[in-house]
């Protein structure tokens, strides 16, 4: 008889015991999100916290309750503070419960996007043919759900690269490029442009920044004159990068000039709308992105202003097969199985650069059905109203300056006293920020414009209410005016 082996497993020995931790894991979670509003936004760890992981591999196992205490004693009370209704640093997002659930559902199911034919693979398709939808794009467009708009930024210009060199680049690589290539976009660019281009082999210097007008945005003339004086002296102009909503100011370039300059020239316009592209669900800000949908190539991120966890972007490139050419590894994508598993219309990892993939589709799918675009285009209205309500308050207090305008949801602000200069008002708003963040009241983020430092409040939170502005203004010159004499 044959002698029964001793086989391991990672599932549990006593499910039930899981079950009851899971069920307390997901109440004290929700419980957490309920009452977020209640804890600071920030606060500094002491460095028993930091030590606890600095611990030596752990070689046997530890029981699952205590590693979830340990969880919560050190992310949970100690947390980035991103989830807070006042919370509006750099351009973040928030998330929401739903899109918690859903995160727990995709990892349980674990699918692998990578390819294949099965209902999670529909489910990618069809979000990607809602957000071809929402951004104007058609329905044929190519496109691909990815970590955020830094990797959607480098898809965008992977796919540029290779369809407007004019060679095989896949195969003979840049160093036999006939002429070096060249790519154009504003000083205002989000520095993961620079990376991609980067990245992609072309070196910084291929990226040439354009200057902009006193709104931020890109000087056409400017980038026509900058377009025709490297044809003269021997390079190849490929692209040009518009933005929607620069991550300074929320500027939007003049994305229909930028369109017709592409036309004209045979460039490729890729669009790089992180946030800003998704002005296009609120009624009153379309206008801003027109143009946009003559992209080829948009990248804008979900995890931002639609709110969603992280990580999740979107890439779309307007014709498919350019975005196949640049990434498959089967050039006949028919070769898939016409029948079974292996068979699929679509295998992402021809669109992309990942094989494996992960389930990023259902917490867009299980969002955008619960709550619907149009919600969506009220609470991104409601960001851009609040930052034109904390524009004007700052507007009229004699004690604050605003530094930029203000066209959507970004201000940016200092505190002020006429008889310095910006030398000390830099060094004073410097402090400012930090005591605010250390006061756990509000967390914007900073930024220099013009050699003087902001305060800048970028607003994609679904929490926030009027009265948290009114907070934050209240602070800021409290804060300020402690500090005003030693400065
Ligand atoms: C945030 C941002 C990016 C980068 O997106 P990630 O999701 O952080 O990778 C690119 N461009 C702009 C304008 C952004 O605001």
């Amino acid at each position: 008889m044959e002698q029964r082996v001793h086989e391991e497993t990672l599932d549990p020995q006593d499910w039930q015991a899981l079950r009851d931790l899971g069920h307390r894991m997901l109440d004290e979670m929700l419980d957490y999100l309920e009452q977020v509003r209640e804890r600071p936004v920030w606060q500094p760890a002491p460095q028993a916290v930091r030590r606890q992981f600095k611990q030596p591999l752990p070689l046997e196992p530890q029981a699952p309750e205590q590693i979830y205490e340990q969880f919560k004693n050190t992310v949970l009370a100690y947390p980035m503070g991103n989830i807070h209704p006042r919370f509006w640093g750099w351009v973040m997002g928030t998330g929401t419960p739903m899109g918690m659930l859903a995160e727990m559902l995709a990892a349980g199911a674990n699918p692998n996007l990578g390819g294949g034919d099965h209902a999670a693979a529909w489910m990618e398709s069809q979000v990607l043919d809602w957000c071809k939808a929402m951004m104007g794009f058609p329905l044929e467009a190519g496109g691909l759900l990815v970590s955020g708009g830094s990797m959607a930024n480098l898809v965008g210009l992977t796919v540029a690269r290779n369809t407007k060199a004019g060679f095989d680049i896949r195969t003979a690589g840049l160093e036999n490029a006939p002429k070096p290539l060249r790519m154009y976009g504003s000083v205002e660019m989000h520095s993961s442009i620079q990376k991609a281009v980067e990245l992609l082999g072309l070196g910084s210097q291929a990226l040439r920044q354009i200057p902009v007008d006193e709104h931020y945005q890109i000087d056409v003339k400017a980038l026509e004159t900058a377009i025709a004086r490297d044809r003269r002296a021997g390079y190849q102009p490929i692209c040009v990068i518009g933005n929607a909503g620069t991550v300074n100011t929320g500027a939007f370039d003049d994305l229909q000039s930028l369109a017709d300059i592409c036309q004209q020239e045979d460039l490729w316009f890729h669009v790089d709308g992180a946030f800003g592209a998704l002005s296009v669900l609120s009624p009153q800000l379309e206008a801003l992105v027109a143009g946009m949908q003559r992209a080829d190539s948009l990248a804008f991120d979900m995890h931002k202003w639609m709110y969603l966890p992280f990580e999740i972007g979107c890439a779309l490139v307007r014709r498919e097969e350019d975005q196949r050419r640049a990434f498959s590894l089967t050039p006949d994508y028919l070769s898939h199985a016409t029948r079974g598993l292996a068979a699929g219309k679509t295998w992402f990892s021809d669109y992309g650069v990942q094989l494996s993939r992960g389930f990023r589709a259902l917490k867009a799918w299980m969002s955008i059905k619960e709550n619907g675009i149009h919600k969506y285009g009220r609470l991104i209205q409601q960001n851009v109203d609040q930052a034109h309500y904390l524009a004007s308050e700052v507007d009229d207090h004699p004690e604050l300056e605003r530094l930029a305008p203000a066209p959507l949801n970004i201000v940016c602000f200092r505190y002020t006293v006429p008889e310095k200069d910006d030398e000390a008002l830099n060094a004073l708003n410097q402090e400012l920020l930090l005591r605010l963040h250390e006061s756990g009241i509000a967390a914007p983020s900073y930024t220099t414009l013009n050699g003087k430092y902001a305060l800048r409040a970028a607003i994609t939170n679904h929490r926030s209410r009027r009265e948290d502005f009114d907070l934050l203004v209240e602070y800021v010159v409290r804060i300020g005016r402690e500090l005003a004499p030693a400065f």
